[in-house]
């Protein structure tokens, strides 16, 4: 352990940690235990630094916010797995097969750590999308190499710091770089591969693990969905929309990105939005509690989509003051509604991952879901009302990575859930005991007992016409 960042290639840290591992042997809960605390020191001791790097990187994110969605969000993670580890690491007794468990033959599923796992993380959430994997990862007994976006390099270069400080290379290392140093990572042949990220470089990532037949959990994003029920509170509903859709200024994977409304309620529910939304920022420019996009290139992405949808005749409602030259300059912008714009529209297709909102209303709640369902699976799905029989039914009749009801946002904060996409919004997940078992080889393993009655049952060839009819009578519904 030092405080000089070395930088090795991943393929040496890789090489280096498989070798490790290989001579570690068994690890135990204690060892486990001890890696997972000691990333919580390092988190409890950096944690200044983290915002700082993280505020840096994004031009004025609150501290505030790193601290409660990178910080606390993490140890989160980490400390259920550490105080659960023990809890899941013992071996699962199995139905033994008969008729050999009459003569004691057992049968168990051992759970062993699959080795080295390279993780890769985004700038939306640069240090959660790397350490609350690394909690179930570490949980299931593995080592670990991170990746962080080189889109925010001062939180990559301090989380290396952070992690050379704590951690011998050979049991957790950070390598930095651009998609170039991404792309070599995600060729390695890892024995399990976590990337975070968009559903495209998703793709590509998916692509590369298959050349080593590396496993792969995908947490990716799309377009999060929220059902207003008509039974919903308007006012309720707003407020947590606008709750959820300020965090981080819409650059989160699970931010609402299209909400549907009965066409009764449309209108009230854009004066909400705009009440709530312009009571938590009552300024824009200039405000140190608006989140700023991320860079240039995001900035323009989300202008482009609202602009498109308004060329294109929808309607454009700002929650929040109108956008000025400064706010812009700074990257902050209010919230856009985006009044049911055409289906064809940017907005309407790509993931907006910003200060912007579609609407769109409904006459049926089932046609909404309909629309929904013919679209990709999305990472989060929201439903907001009182009414139990169609709460239920939205839940029988849509599938996404998780769900929230009467709120947004709230399903990855469950530590003892899995949290994760479907179809196009990833595969696998982590978090609580799922995310060990993500990470874990589950091994079947089965212990011959003190007697093998096969011969003189004429079990084995030449077989007896007996177990040939006691082999057919088996052969039954
Ligand atoms: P991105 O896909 O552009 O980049 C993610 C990571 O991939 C970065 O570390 C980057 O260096 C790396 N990368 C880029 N090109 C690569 C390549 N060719 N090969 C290998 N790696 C490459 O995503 P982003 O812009 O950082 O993040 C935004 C996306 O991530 C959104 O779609 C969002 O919904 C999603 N996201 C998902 C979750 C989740 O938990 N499901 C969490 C946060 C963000």
């Amino acid at each position: 352990m030092s405080d000089i960042v070395v930088p090795r290639s991943p393929r040496a840290l890789l090489d280096a940690q498989q070798a490790a591992f290989r001579a570690e042997g068994p690890v135990s809960a204690a060892t486990r235990k001890d890696r997972l605390q000691r990333v919580i020191d390092l988190l409890v001791k950096h944690n200044d630094a983290l915002c700082e790097a993280m505020g840096a990187d994004f031009g004025g994110r609150p501290a505030v916010f790193s601290m409660m969605n990178d910080i606390a969000g993490s140890l989160g993670s980490l400390k259920h797995a550490r105080d659960h580890v023990e809890a899941w690491l013992p071996d699962q007794p199995r139905p033994s097969v008969a008729p050999f468990d009459a003569f004691g033959a057992t049968a168990w599923v051992k759970y062993q750590p699959k080795g080295v796992v390279g993780i890769i993380g985004t700038w939306n959430a640069p240090v959660f999308t790397l350490l609350s994997p690394l909690a179930s990862v570490f949980a299931a007994g593995n080592r670990a190499v991170l990746k962080p976006s080189e889109i925010a390099p001062r939180t990559a270069e301090a989380l290396a710091r952070a992690v050379a400080e704590c951690f011998a290379p050979e049991e957790l290392a950070v390598v930095t770089g651009g998609p170039d140093v991404a792309a070599e990572f995600a060729r390695q042949p890892w024995n399990h591969l976590v990337f975070t990220g968009s559903t495209a470089v998703g793709k590509l990532i998916m692509k590369a693990a298959a050349e080593n037949l590396v496993p792969v959990t995908l947490e990716l994003g799309g377009k999060s969905p929220v059902l207003i029920g008509q039974s919903a509170d308007i006012r309720n509903a707003a407020e947590r929309i606008a709750v959820g859709k300020g965090l981080n200024s819409g650059q989160l994977c699970v931010a609402p990105d299209v909400a549907w409304v009965h066409e009764s309620q449309l209108e009230g529910l854009i004066d909400s939005l705009k009440d709530f939304y312009a009571g938590q920022y009552p300024t824009i420019a200039g405000n140190a509690e608006v989140t700023p996009v991320v860079n240039e290139r995001h900035f323009a992405r989300v202008e482009s989509y609202v602009a498109d949808a308004g060329a294109r005749g929808a309607r454009i409602v700002m929650a929040g003051e109108w956008p000025t030259a400064e706010g812009a300059a700074e990257r902050r912008m209010p919230l856009r509604l985006v009044v049911n714009p055409p289906a064809d529209s940017e907005i309407a297709t790509n993931e907006i991952f910003g200060p912007a909102l579609v609407l769109r209303s409904y006459r049926k709640l089932a046609e909404a879901v309909a629309e929904i369902n013919a679209g990709e699976r999305p990472l989060a799905l929201y439903y907001f009302g009182s009414d139990a029989a169609e709460q239920q039914w939205v839940l029988d009749h849509t599938l996404s990575g998780g769900v929230s009801i009467n709120d947004v946002t709230m399903h990855p904060a469950l530590h003892d859930a899995p949290f994760g996409g479907v179809g196009a919004s990833g595969m696998g997940h982590y978090h609580g005991h799922e995310g060990f078992l993500e990470f874990s080889h589950a091994r079947a393993v089965y212990r011959a007992g003190s007697h093998d009655p096969r011969r003189e049952w004429g079990m084995l060839p030449p077989y007896s016409d007996n177990f040939t009819q006691m082999i057919r009578a088996a052969v039954a519904p």
